[in-house]
């Protein structure tokens, strides 16, 4: 999908290897590493992140903050804490869209053009894949139409062949 000078794509990997300037981390609110996309960003990236992560305090559910990338490709991490699925009317689809609007916010600070992004609380969070799916593409496609040229290249980058159909069904209802 190409909205506003962006190129929107679903794929298939490991985040922690991927070249783009800046990925989202999955993280929880302590910031200081977890299961999951968390953990696999926190080992590839080396000691140093918990270090920086240290000094930032934690974060609330729906922000996001950055740090350099360490040993990653990616020069910068966006680490933002998703929603815990409790039913869906806990206030977790605005909670969710938060976490895509405030990475991006992030990454444009940081000056990141191409960014990588996880499906966020998918996996020990909980959040169903396809409602999941939905939310993350609509709050993208509107954020990139209303700042065009903000960024190249957003990946969502899907860890298995489920989100990677999920996803791609999102996309193509947009
Ligand atoms: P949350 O706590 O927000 O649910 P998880 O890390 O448990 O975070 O899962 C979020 C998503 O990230 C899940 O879809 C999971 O399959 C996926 N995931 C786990 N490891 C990786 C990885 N190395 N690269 C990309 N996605 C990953």
């Amino acid at each position: 999908m190409h909205i506003g000078g962006t190129s929107i794509e679903a794929v298939k990997g490991d985040i922690v290897t991927m070249e783009f300037d800046a990925i989202v981390n999955a993280a929880n609110s302590s910031l200081l590493g977890g299961g999951g996309v968390d953990g696999a960003i926190h080992r590839a990236a080396g000691p140093d992140l918990v270090h920086e992560c240290r000094l930032l305090g934690g974060c609330k559910t729906g922000q996001a903050k950055a740090t350099k990338g360490y040993r990653l490709p990616a020069k910068h991490i966006i680490h933002t804490v998703g929603p815990v699925w409790r039913g869906g009317e806990n206030g977790e689809a605005e909670l969710l869209a938060s976490c895509y609007r405030e990475s991006l916010d992030r990454a444009i600070e940081v000056g990141a053009r191409t960014l990588g992004i996880p499906a966020i609380s998918t996996g020990i969070y909980g959040y169903p894949l396809d409602k999941a799916a939905k939310v993350a593409v609509d709050t993208i496609a509107i954020f990139v139409r209303d700042r065009p040229g903000a960024f190249k290249h957003i990946a969502l980058v899907c860890f298995d062949a489920k989100a990677l159909t999920a996803f791609n069904a999102a996309l193509e209802a947009v």
